[in-house]
């Protein structure tokens, strides 16, 4: 690396404690049933989380029966209104650029301001300067955003650069109390290795207001998968060719290929909903006049790695802010 770039490192991811905690921060949420497990007989309640309250998708029976939740349970941070203010977020465009893993760190950045406010009742207006984060990462990274040549740069590293460039700089947006610039910071950041978490705290984190950075292998279909649709990237031991924010999950039934018979049948199964960046009409939604911007994935196509963050609270939000 650059000696000369920020080097903030990565911390530790929440804890089931501290998101036990900051789901006690709103009362009034949406709440999905429990299921009754029909291997066990274990109840599985609602867990509370700061969004959502949702049951585990995996059976929470401590003997680890495997069965997985048979019902219908869905959640989007866009879909919340905390204190009457929602927490949908702008939709990017990338357009031709090879930047995709800055506008997954900026959406994600989006998210979590629209979060902060709603839990404070105030609305945020303002997206994020996505060039302010491009510039300061210009500065270490002189190839810029996606066309780093030096190979330690690449892959990973990149969110991982991103990530300390706007904990060192913040990025740029106007405050809706004063017409003066100001920039959003990331107090921290950390990463989850995918195939060693569970499910079911990937959900609770994204269900605590905090969205993911992920990667996916994406083939030539995947422009044409529609809102609500399972994309299904091409096979990749380690996919990781496209970065998109988590931003929801839905546990439901579905007619899925049988590895070993060829055969497809219908199991209970765990989509995440990811924020694209090819603008506000790909991935259209019929319910939603061609509008959409998200795709849905199964846990087994996302990359190697996950990360997430938290901002710094901008001081105009606190209440006894001058
Ligand atoms: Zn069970």
């Amino acid at each position: 690396m650059d000696p000369t770039a920020p080097a903030f490192n990565r911390v530790a991811a929440p804890t089931v404690e501290h998101l036990d905690q900051r789901a006690l921060l709103i009362r009034d949420k949406f709440s999905a049933d429990g299921w009754l497990c029909p291997r066990c007989y274990q109840v599985n309640n609602p867990i509370d989380n700061l969004l959502y309250r949702v049951p585990a998708f995996e059976c929470t029976n401590p003997e680890k029966c495997n069965a997985k939740c048979p019902g219908t349970v869905e959640l989007s941070i866009t879909d919340c209104i905390m204190n009457t203010v929602r927490t949908n977020f702008l939709i990017r465009s990338q357009g031709d650029n090879r930047n995709c893993t800055a506008h997954a760190v900026l959406a994600g950045m989006d998210a979590a301001l629209k979060i902060e406010g709603a839990l404070r009742g105030v609305p945020v207006l303002q997206a994020l300067n996505g060039t302010s984060l491009l510039r300061d990462y210009h500065r270490f990274y002189p190839d810029g955003v996606g066309h780093e040549l030096q190979r330690e740069w690449r892959g990973y590293h990149r969110y991982e650069q991103l990530l300390r460039v706007a904990q060192a700089f913040g990025v740029e947006y106007v405050s809706p109390m004063r017409t003066i610039t100001r920039a959003l910071r990331l107090q921290s950041w950390f990463r989850l290795i995918t195939r060693q978490t569970s499910l079911d705290y990937l959900v609770r984190l994204i269900a605590n207001g905090y969205p993911l950075l992920a990667t996916m292998e994406i083939g030539r279909w995947f422009r044409l998968a529609e809102d609500g649709q399972l994309y299904m990237g091409p096979p990749a031991e380690f996919p990781g060719n496209h970065a998109v924010l988590l931003i929801g999950s839905v546990a439901k039934q579905l007619a899925l290929p049988n590895n070993i018979t060829g055969q497809s049948e219908v199991v209970p199964s765990l989509l995440f909903k990811a924020r694209n960046s090819h603008g506000s009409t790909a991935h259209r939604s019929a319910a939603q006049g061609g509008y959409g911007g998200d795709v849905y994935l199964l846990a087994q196509d996302l990359g190697p790695y996950l990360y997430g963050f938290r901002i710094e609270t901008p001081t105009w939000m606190l209440p006894n802010a001058a």
